[in-house]
C-alpha cells in the first residue's frame, strides 16, 4: 500500500526560517512533489484595509509566510498598529491610503515601491464600508461604490502599472476580498452587494487580462466574519443569519486571511478568476 508521508519536522521554525523545501513522496511509483513551506518570503505584498478586521489577519498571516507587508488603511493608526503584531516589525511599513482616491492609491503604490525598492507583486483588496438602508431611502450608494468597486478597480490598476512597468520578476497574485452577499444578495443592503458582485465579476475580467501577464486574480468571498464591520451591524441582524449557517458559528478573521495566503502562493497556481467562498456554509 502507498505510504504517504511528510516531512512534517521540517516544518519547524528553524526549517520555516531558512526556507527548506519540503518533500512529500507519495511512494516509489507515483510523482515526488516539493514544495516550500516559506510561500511568500521575499515578496512585497500590499493589503488595503489592513488596519482592522479581515485585512490585519492578512497582514499576520502574510508576514508568518515571509512577506514584507505594506500595510495600508484610510485610518493610520490603525495601519500603524498593525505593524506592531507583525513578525520582522523593522522590515514593514504603514501608510495612510483612501483606496477610492486616484491621487492617494498612485502616490501610495510609488512610496510602496520606493520604500521597499522595489514594486510589491502581492495584492490583498481588503477596504471595504457596509450600511443597512432600504433601498427606498439608502443614500449610501455612492460611496459604498466607490470604496468597495472603484477602490478595487483603481488600486489592482495601480498595482499592475507598478508591477509590470518596473518588476524585475513581474510574476505576481491579487486576491479580491468581495462576500458571500455579493452572490446571494440581501434585504437592505443593495450598495454593498451589488459592490461585491461587481468585485466578483471585475475579479473575473482582470483574471483574463492579466493571466498573460503572469499576475493572477482571485477573489474570496466571506460569510459572517467576526470584525468591528460586523459589530456593527447589529444583534437583531446577526440572529437572522446565524440558523443559515451550516456551521452554526461566524468565522474569524484568520479563516479568511489562510485562504488569502493560499491564493497568493504558488500554492494555487493553476487557480485564476476562481471565487473562493469562506462562509461556514452559508449561501452555498
Ligand atoms: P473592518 O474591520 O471594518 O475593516 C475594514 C477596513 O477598511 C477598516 O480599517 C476601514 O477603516 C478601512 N477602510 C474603509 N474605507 C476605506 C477607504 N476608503 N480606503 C482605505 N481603507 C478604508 O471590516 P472587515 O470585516 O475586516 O472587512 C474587510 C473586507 O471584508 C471588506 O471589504 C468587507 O466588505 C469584506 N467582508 C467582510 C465580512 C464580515 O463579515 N466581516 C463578510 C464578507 C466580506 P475605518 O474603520 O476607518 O472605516
Amino acid at each position: 500500500m502507498a505510504t504517504l508521508y511528510c516531512q512534517y519536522k521540517a516544518l519547524n521554525a528553524v526549517a520555516w526560517r531558512k526556507c527548506e523545501p519540503v518533500v512529500m513522496e507519495a511512494s516509489a511509483d507515483t510523482t515526488t512533489i516539493t514544495t516550500s513551506p516559506c510561500t511568500l518570503a521575499g515578496r512585497i505584498a500590499f493589503v488595503t484595509g489592513g488596519g482592522s478586521g479581515i485585512g490585519r489577519a492578512c497582514c499576520q498571516v502574510l508576514a508568518r509566510e515571509g512577506a514584507r507587508l505594506v500595510v495600508t488603511d484610510i485610518n493610520l493608526q490603525a495601519a500603524k498598529h498593525t505593524l506592531t503584531l507583525l513578525p520582522g516589525g523593522q522590515q514593514h511599513v504603514a501608510v495612510a491610503m483612501d483606496v477610492s482616491d486616484r491621487r492617494s492609491v498612485e502616490d501610495t503604490m510609488k512610496s510602496a515601491q520606493d520604500q521597499c525598492g522595489a514594486p510589491p507583486s502581492l495584492l490583498v483588496n481588503c477596504a471595504g464600508v457596509s450600511t443597512f438602508a432600504s433601498i427606498l431611502d439608502d443614500d449610501s450608494w455612492q460611496k459604498i461604490i466607490a470604496v468597495n468597486l472603484t477602490g478595487v478597480f483603481l488600486v489592482t490598476q495601480a498595482f499592475a502599472r507598478s508591477l509590470l512597468e518596473n518588476g524585475r520578476d513581474s510574476k505576481g497574485a491579487v486576491v479580491n476580498i468581495a462576500s458571500i452577499l455579493g452572490k446571494t444578495g440581501f434585504a437592505e443592503m443593495s450598495g454593498y452587494t451589488a459592490s461585491k458582485g461587481g468585485v466578483i465579476s471585475l475579479t473575473k475580467t482582470c483574471a483574463a487580462e492579466l493571466a498573460s501577464k503572469a499576475i493572477r486574480v482571485n477573489c474570496v468571498l466571506p460569510g459572517l466574519i467576526d470584525t468591528p464591520m460586523t459589530a456593527a451591524v447589529g444583534e437583531e441582524n446577526i440572529k437572522k443569519v446565524m440558523p443559515l449557517i451550516t456551521l452554526g458559528r461566524s468565522g474569524r478573521p484568520e479563516e479568511v486571511a489562510e485562504v488569502v495566503a493560499f491564493l497568493l502562493s504558488e500554492r494555487s497556481s493553476y487557480m485564476v478568476g476562481a471565487c473562493v467562498e469562506v462562509t461556514g456554509g452559508y449561501g452555498m
